[in-house]
């Protein structure tokens, strides 16, 4: 959109500064390459390198709807580009580039700085360059863009399990949404294991290293952004299977052993989101090396079910037949007031 000198269509006054300022950094300090044009043309000039394939992913994330109305905007930022490294990820791919769409209420100063830094810290950790973007005025709402790129024909898709593969996942599950639950109601006083489990909310680690690392392994892969229950029965969907987990192997950190009730960590690990680890299908003699090759990028990894031919997911709980209370997050199925991407 055209940057006029008074507010219409909603721009900011001051736009141009703004991007400047905030948000152009050159290519080569991410340590990304094949930016022949970026920030500042009408859009950016990419080159992929030769004989791979584009990946593309997009993610919004709204104020009131993918977290918490006045969070702080390195975590926004920081969790921005992370839900969408998390898609690159579970595609077993490399990611490079990123545009970001900003809708601001307005330009303060201070929240752009944390923003901008939350943003550009986790850019710099995985080479990833921001080539453009648009900002607007409005309710807060922050959308990126991420390309990447992988080896032709080698995507990690969600519909390549088989049966007879083992189902398995990385980290612990249902500590975001325990640290969503902290920082929706603040207790008067905050421990280090509290303290962990908000992080794992504000600061998600998207698991790209280990899904470099999964393919050619694992034999499909999705990341987990709406809960195991719901992100499990798209998996399954996708490969055209059934899926059975058992819930005494879900992973869960001994910061949320410590914080909830065994019935609450249950329904936060199957149900909570904003967990981004990956959830992947692997041969069973492919598993011992999908594990060497979590070791190796310090990936916590286990193995919690298997896949087999049918439909639907089946959960069984010390062997015996469970019904979670509740499916994944769906932001059209009812009225709610979790966050989630
Ligand atoms: P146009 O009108 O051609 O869309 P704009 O005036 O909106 O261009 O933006 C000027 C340049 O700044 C473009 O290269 C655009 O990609 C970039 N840009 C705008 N907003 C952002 C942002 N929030 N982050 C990164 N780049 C941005
Ligand atoms: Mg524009």
């Amino acid at each position: 959109m055209a940057g006029a000198p008074t507010a219409r269509d909603g721009e900011i006054p001051g736009e141009f500064a703004l991007i400047d300022r905030y948000f152009t950094r050159p290519a080569a300090a991410s340590g990304a390459g094949g930016v022949v044009a970026g920030i500042g043309d009408d859009a950016a000039v990419l080159r992929l390198p030769a004989g791979m394939d584009l990946i593309a992913a997009v993610d919004t994330l709204v104020e009131g709807r993918h977290f918490p109305a006045g969070s702080e905007p390195r975590s926004i930022g920081h969790r921005a580009l992370a839900v969408n490294l998390s898609d690159v990820a579970a595609m077993g791919a490399t990611p490079a580039w990123a545009t970001l769409a900003l809708t601001l209420p307005q330009a303060d100063p201070a929240w752009l700085e944390g923003f901008s830094a939350g943003l550009f810290e986790l850019a710099q950790r995985h080479g990833v360059a921001l080539v453009g973007g648009d900002t607007t005025a409005g309710p807060l709402a922050v959308s990126v863009q991420i390309l990447g790129f992988v080896p032709r024909g080698a995507a990690l898709l969600r519909r390549g399990a088989r049966s007879g593969d083992l189902i398995a996942v990385t980290g612990t599950l249902g500590d975001a949404a325990a640290g969503l639950a902290l920082l929706q109601a603040p207790p008067a006083s905050i421990g280090a294991q509290a303290r962990e489990l908000r992080a794992r909310f504000e600061y998600p680690s998207p698991r790209v290293e280990f899904g470099l690392a999964a393919r050619g392994i694992a034999t499909a892969a999705i990341d987990l952004s709406d809960g195991l229950a719901g992100d499990l029965a798209k998996f399954a969907g996708a490969s055209a299977l059934a899926a059975h987990v058992e819930l005494d192997r879900l992973p869960i950190s001994a910061a949320l052993h410590a914080y909830a009730a065994p019935a609450q960590v249950l329904d936060w690990a199957l149900s909570g989101g904003d967990d981004y680890e990956l959830l992947l299908a692997v041969a069973p003699e492919r598993v011992a090396d999908l594990a060497a090759a979590a070791a190796g990028c310090a990936t916590p990894f286990a193995v919690i079910g298997e896949f087999g031919g049918g439909g639907g997911v089946a959960w069984t709980s010390g062997g015996r037949p469970f019904e979670p209370a509740r499916g994944g997050f769906d932001h059209f199925a009812r009225p709610s007031t979790q966050f989630t991407v």
